[in-house]
């Protein structure tokens, strides 16, 4: 018999433990008590399962830097007492937290598995028993002592990737993420296949997590007959020191000259300007075409083939721990939690 692994649930919110509301027929969430009530198999797994809840339950797209920062507590506080971690969380925004965990978390050495499901628990077809129960197989899977997969993870439909790659593409299908530029860590079937090669090795080092977070960070998503004035307003919110240009393809935007010289004036003025693709796959390779070769001229700075979600919360840690100048360039431009391709 294999050791019996203790995982710790966190329950936020999101729609697996959501039910109807009959007075305003619109779905709201429910304590984690109840949800637990709807898959009695987890009692007869070889986990320990203890939960907690956050103090406010949420639907993700009320998601915010305070909430992430109570989040971390929670980890932070239980980390030694637990082998791993499932966030129930709702889909909506799940990308963009599993983005912040793995910077937020330094030397993780634990599975931090984020989850939810597209219907509630409490209704039949409801996907979120099996990513539930899957979940929790992957945060407790352990090799001589070691944790299979010692990173923050998104787990969905069967498989898993890893969080800070991953973005919310289909709002209906149940296999609702993708992961366009990195491989999945693990497929799900009879079988739990991990892909070895792909997954982090742990850090062998004590946990840091990092709870000061900025919001001095903004995007600009580019389109073709986007107004100079929203641009100009955009680049010139003073408050804001990271701009994401979310530019096209191959880190592509218009060589139209009051656009360039609005973000030339905003690099003068010490704002970072960071270039990531809308693309969900592919990188930004800034001076392949004329018209992203501008921009590199213009000091902008490549996120390569970081997801948009992985830019801004990366920015936003970065920020909050206190880097400015070339440093905060540099390490923009550099893989910390395995967000970018090397
Ligand atoms: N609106 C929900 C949420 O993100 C959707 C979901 O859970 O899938 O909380």
């Amino acid at each position: 018999m294999t050791e019996m692994r203790k995982v710790l649930v966190i329950y936020t919110g999101g729609t697996i433990g959501m039910m109807m509301e009959e007075e305003s027929q619109s779905l709201i969430p429910i304590d984690f008590e109840k949800i637990f009530q709807h898959i009695p198999v987890l009692e007869s797994m070889n986990v320990e399962i203890d939960h907690a809840q956050m103090d406010e339950i949420i639907d993700s797209s009320d998601m915010n830097p305070h909430f992430w920062i109570k989040l971390v507590e929670i980890i932070e506080k239980s980390y030694l007492e637990y082998d791993g971690f499932v966030v129930l969380h709702g889909s909506d925004t799940m990308a963009y937290t599993a983005s912040m965990l793995s910077f937020m978390l330094e030397n993780l050495n634990k599975p931090v598995i984020l989850t939810g499901s597209q219907l509630p628990l409490g209704m039949v077809r409801s996907d979120g028993r099996e990513n539930f129960i899957s979940a929790v197989e992957i945060a407790s899977a352990y090799e001589d002592d070691t944790p299979i997969v010692p990173e923050v993870c998104v787990y969905f439909e069967n498989q898993l990737f890893r969080g800070n790659r991953t973005s919310k593409f289909n709002a209906e299908h149940f296999d609702a993420f993708i992961s366009g530029n990195y491989p999945a860590l693990a497929d799900v079937g009879v079988h739990i296949k991990y892909n070895k090669v792909y997954i982090r090795k742990p850090a062998y080092k004590a946990l840091k997590a990092h709870k000061n977070l900025s919001n001095a960070v903004g995007i600009l998503k580019l389109f073709p007959g986007i107004p100079l004035s929203l641009v100009k307003n955009t680049l010139a919110q003073k408050e804001l020191e990271i701009v994401i240009l979310e530019s096209f393809g191959a880190g592509n935007a218009p060589t139209n000259k009051d656009f360039l010289s609005l973000i030339e004036e905003a690099g003068r003025n010490g704002k970072t300007i960071l270039n990531v693709s809308q693309c969900k796959s592919g990188e930004v390779e800034m001076g392949r075409y004329a018209t992203s070769k501008k921009l590199l001229e213009l000091g902008v700075i490549s996120g390569r083939d970081m997801t948009t979600e992985a830019a801004l919360t990366k920015s936003m840690y970065l920020l909050g721990e206190g880097y400015s100048g070339s440093d905060l360039r540099k390490l923009l431009q550099k893989s910390l939690r395995g967000e970018m391709s090397l």
